[in-house]
């Protein structure tokens, strides 16, 4: 799986993308199809398919709080932020290697679609 992963490839350093902040476990990235004016994700560094598949809390907290520097160094974390993750079909996954979605930087609107 690793070696066709889009997102394990990315955090391997195989295929480029704009890294903006990592951890031991977790790097966050700009994504490339941005939906509002701070659009980046959160991925862990080993393969996890999607949130149905997490094990290890303690990878989620890690992810959790990389997000949270982002939005802080970002500049979004008063003015208000989301951190989605989107899971299997329904939820609109796309890339099958777990990542959380930090948006903001405008209004975000409620319920999504
Ligand atoms: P999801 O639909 O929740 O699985 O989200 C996958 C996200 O990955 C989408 O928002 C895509 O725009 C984004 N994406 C796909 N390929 C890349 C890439 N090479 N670099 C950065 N973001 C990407």
């Amino acid at each position: 799986m690793a070696d066709s992963c889009l997102f394990c490839r990315i955090a391997r350093g195989d295929i480029p993308a704009t890294i903006i902040a990592e951890n031991a476990r977790c790097i966050a990235f700009r994504d490339i199809n941005a939906q509002a004016p701070v659009h980046a994700l959160v991925v862990p560094r080993e393969h996890v398919t999607s949130l149905n598949d997490l094990t290890d809390g303690t990878l989620f907290g890690e992810m959790a709080l990389l997000a949270q520097q982002v939005a802080r160094d970002e500049g979004i974390a008063e003015s208000g932020w989301r951190f989605v993750v989107n899971t299997n079909r329904d939820g609109g996954q796309s890339v099958y290697h777990l990542h959380g979605h930090i948006l903001g930087g405008r209004a975000l609107g409620w319920p999504p679609g």
